[in-house]
């Protein structure tokens, strides 16, 4: 049997793996491979009848480094247009403003009397030792009030497993820590500043998010193989065979297919090449999955069914946050139609014509449909793994997958080939490291 043999192998052509492929340059030098039909990943958009646009879910970009910058505007160029958050939290039968903790000024009284006196108390009058877990994270730095009335069910809900189980401050990037006066001003309705990491952002004015990873592919100097994807990795001999029976031998391998995936095809090319720590520590990697409904509406949107997004921490509703396309980008829709994305978390096997009943009676609820007859599709998908759950064996089990690769000269990259919680941009940078890793290898002859 014939093996081909290239210098690198990319798997996976989501933005890590097309980032990696267009800073590598030389199309002489790399093959990359992708299972599905459509480059971009996560980030990529789909065609949906009657002329709707969908990406998968909510992607906005923040991008807040110069290499990114500089790469996207590259790419993009006048495609790419600024975007301030139009997101709003429903509960207790109001929208008010997001985040949560820094805007309950329009919730009944007492709820708000509620958040206040929790994080003053949890800020000034409590004794805290270190948060052992997520949960006890939460409760110290926003107070009993908040917890009971947003932060617990709405990070239940999204995470799909109990809150305790998860680490303490792995989000905290991701969350709003605002000042006390902040919270006051909020509580009074006189909150002036956008608070947040996703107050602002950019997105394309044609094409959805898709066309970053489309205009990634546009500039490799070779093509993505889809539709494709490893049966097998042999590591001693540094060959992987593909489904179609092909086999290519590779001096770099960059993995951004998801680590535990990557574990099992070693295992299954030699499994005496991978020690039984190391596949014990990968079958430890747990993430959740997301399952979204793509909505599309008749009718221009009125006031509230304009959000860019909506979070809903309260169980009778079972998502936890609602996104419209078309009101971050009206081309994403036909004229006189609106879009949207209905998410929901769970841990394990999910059956999607479970929740169509409670998604349309929650859209009806929140006044995003007024007549069932105006819904021209509701499409599932699942997105698995979705978010990586940090829970207490999440960091030496993934050191140990990683350092175990690196040893082995695999570069895992991306973010389920390093199993974490990043965003585009983080997606793009570390595609541009891996070239970099590869560049600088060819210089040392390794
Ligand atoms: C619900 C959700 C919302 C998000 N919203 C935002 C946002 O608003 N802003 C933001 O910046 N980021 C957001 N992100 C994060 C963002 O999507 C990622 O950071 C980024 O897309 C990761 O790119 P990647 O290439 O590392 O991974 P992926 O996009 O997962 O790419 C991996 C590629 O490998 C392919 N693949 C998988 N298995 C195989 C196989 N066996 N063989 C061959 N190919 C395979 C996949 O099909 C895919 O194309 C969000 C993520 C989620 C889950």
């Amino acid at each position: 049997m014939t093996v081909s043999k290239t210098e690198t192998l990319i798997l996976g052509a989501g933005l890590t793996g097309l980032s990696c492929a267009y800073h590598l340059r030389d199309g002489a030098r790399y093959r990359i491979v992708e299972r599905e039909a459509q480059v971009g990943g996560l980030a990529r958009t789909r065609q949906r009848p009657h002329g709707f646009l969908c990406d998968g879910t909510g992607h906005w970009l923040h991008l807040r480094r110069e290499p990114t910058k500089k790469l996207v505007d590259d790419l993009l160029g006048d495609n790419l247009e600024a975007r301030t958050r139009r997101a709003r939290v429903y509960s207790k039968g109001v929208f008010t403003l997001y985040p949560f903790q820094a805007n309950t000024f329009g919730l009944p009284k007492d709820v708000v009397a509620e958040c206040l006196k929790g994080l003053i108390d949890a800020r000034f009058n409590e004794e805290h030792g270190e948060a052992k877990n997520y949960k006890e994270w939460i409760r110290q730095n926003f107070g009993e009030g908040i917890c009971k009335h947003f932060m617990y069910p709405y990070n239940e809900k999204i995470y799909g497993v109990p809150l305790d189980t998860l680490a303490s401050n792995f989000a905290s990037r991701y969350i709003p820590q605002p000042s006390i006066e902040a919270v006051v001003d909020g509580a009074l309705g006189l909150s002036r500043e956008a608070l947040g990491y996703n107050a602002q952002f950019v997105y394309p004015k044609r094409g959805g998010i898709g066309a970053l990873g489309e205009s990634l592919k546009a500039g490799l100097e070779r093509d993505v193989e889809l539709g494709r994807q490893p049966v097998s990795i042999d590591l001693p001999r540094r060959e992987v065979k593909m489904d179609d029976g092909e086999t290519i031998a590779f001096d770099h391998l960059v993995n951004t297919i998801p680590l535990p995936r990557l574990i099992e095809l070693l295992v299954e090319g030699d499994a005496g090449s991978v020690p039984e720590a190391i596949v014990a520590a990968s079958k430890r990697l747990r993430a959740n999955s997301v399952l979204y409904f793509d909505v599309a509406i008749k009718g221009a949107p009125k006031e509230h069914q304009d959000y860019h997004w909506i979070y809903l921490p309260e169980r009778e509703f079972p998502f936890y946050r609602v996104g419209s396309y078309s009101a971050v980008e009206r081309s994403l829709a036909p004229e006189g139609h609106r879009s949207y994305y209905v998410e929901m978390g769970h841990y394990g096997d999910v059956d999607p014509s479970k929740f169509e009943q409670g998604v349309m009676d929650g859209l009806k609820r929140l006044g995003l449909v007024e007549d069932e007859d105006d819904i021209l599709f509701m499409i599932p998908n699942v997105l698995s793994p979705a978010y990586v759950l940090f829970d207490a064996e999440y960091e030496a089990s993934r050191a140990a997958v990683l350092e175990w690769l690196e040893s082995s000269r695999i570069i895992s990259v991306g973010r389920y080939g390093r199993w974490q919680y990043n965003a585009m941009e983080d997606a793009l940078l570390e595609g541009m490291e891996a070239a970099e890793t590869i560049a600088a290898a060819r210089g040392t002859g390794e």
